[in-house]
């Protein structure tokens, strides 16, 4: 089965290209590898009305995608979640092109279901029956449900304070559950020691190259939303940095593709006060971000105290002339029922933290009355329905 694409280097180090028909995980620099596509092909074989009445998932970009053709998805619907005028909370703001791209609807109400669909589908392909990951919450509940789906066995490892919904929704889809004293840093050693020897695939952010493939279908369906352009601004919650190397990713192969030719979005990654490695890092101009002391948060998507794709987050912050800002788990909250009471959105804390960069970027005058924004939700809210908890 033909693929149109290979692995590179994201750095790039100078090693490679590596065939995407053996397994790889890091490059041997150490850093994330990347799917690279050969446009001139897929081009002369794809073109934007081929979408019209295509898959409503994030398949419908299969061509753009890590599977050979002719062979079929690890899929539960992930993906084309609706973008929702958010006119109401836009009124409060002063913004009348506001928007927010719902990733709740996601199966497991995450948008973490579509990196597992793409990272699932092509380990499966590769021939690996037994895959792993450390997450904070959400990556286990997706990996579990696309290995049940896919007839794989998942191995998960959580830090042992994660709320009781994320452990519970693993252990539906059969997933072995280890909780590990620590954050995600710590449950990722424990799990890579354990699986190494044991030969599982290994699923960690950015540690193998197509979780960040199918978080990239966040690009392709915001263009296609806006009727192949792009708003000015995308303000994205920023833990492992996935979602925005995604966007960024998209951004770059709608261009190649010859799709799109308008100015990119300037892309703002939001952080917890508590847990803001990269925010740290982006302020003091490094290329790369110090590990992050006592990592706390509500939100645990975001408590991520080191990623390895820490260098490609920050050079696709700069170079979009977007930014970086923290905001505090009071203000998350307030943001996740400003979501809640004014545009029937149940959002996660992480949503919440996009609204409330939103305010700050307003109140300094950075977004203006007529920038289109879009807020990306990328949770929902019933696995921290604790947090809303009034106070004892
Ligand atoms: C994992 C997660 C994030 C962080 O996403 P990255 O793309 O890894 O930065 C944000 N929000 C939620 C709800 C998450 O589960």
């Amino acid at each position: 089965m033909s693929l149109h694409f290979q692995l590179e280097c994201s750095v790039p180090c100078g090693a490679g290209p590596f065939d995407a028909n053996d397994i790889h995980h890091l490059c041997r620099c150490g850093r994330p590898l990347l799917a690279r596509y050969d446009w001139d092909y897929i081009g002369r074989h794809w073109s934007k009305t081929a979408l019209t009445g295509g898959m409503r998932s994030m398949w419908r970009y299969a061509p753009a995608l890590p599977i050979a053709e002719g062979v079929g998805p690890v899929t539960l619907g992930e993906g084309w979640t609706p973008l929702f005028h958010a006119d109401c909370l836009g009124a409060d703001l002063g913004l009348k092109r506001l928007f927010v791209k719902d990733e709740a609807l996601n199966p497991t109400n995450s948008f973490k279901a579509r990196g597992m669909s793409a990272a699932v589908t092509r380990a499966r392909d590769l021939g690996a029956t037994t895959l792993s990951a450390p997450s904070a919450g959400n990556a286990a509940c997706a990996l579990a449900a696309y290995t049940a789906a896919a007839g794989l066995t998942s191995k998960v490892f959580m830090p042992r304070d994660v709320k009781a919904p994320f452990i519970r929704e693993c252990q539906l889809h059969g997933a072995e559950v280890t909780l590990v004293d620590g954050l995600i840093t710590d449950a990722g050693r424990i799990a890579a020691e354990q699986g190494a020897p044991l030969g599982w695939y290994d699923v960690s952010t950015l540690k193998e190259p197509f979780r960040a493939e199918g978080k990239k279908t966040m690009g392709y369906e915001i263009a296609e939303q806006f009727g192949w352009s792009w708003p000015e601004w995308i303000i994205y919650p920023t833990g492992g940095g996935t979602g925005i190397v995604g966007i960024w990713k998209a951004c770059d192969e709608l261009e190649q593709l010859g799709w799109i030719t308008g100015p990119r979005p300037r892309l703002v990654s939001v952080q917890a006060a508590g847990c803001a490695p990269l925010v740290r890092a982006f302020d003091t101009g490094e290329d790369t971000a110090v590990p992050w002391e006592d990592a706390t948060t509500v939100a645990d998507g975001l408590r991520v105290p080191a990623a390895v794709g820490d260098m490609l987050v920050l050079r696709a912050l700069r170079e979009s002339g977007g930014g970086a800002l923290s905001v505090t788990d009071a203000e998350m909250v307030d943001g996740m029922r400003a979501l809640g009471r004014r545009e029937g959105i149940g959002a996660a804390p992480e949503g919440g933290a996009t609204v409330a960069a939103l305010r700050h970027l307003r109140d300094a005058g950075t977004i203006g009355d007529d920038d289109g924004v879009v807020l990306l939700n990328t949770g929902g809210a019933l696995k921290y329905l604790d947090v809303l908890d009034p106070p004892a």
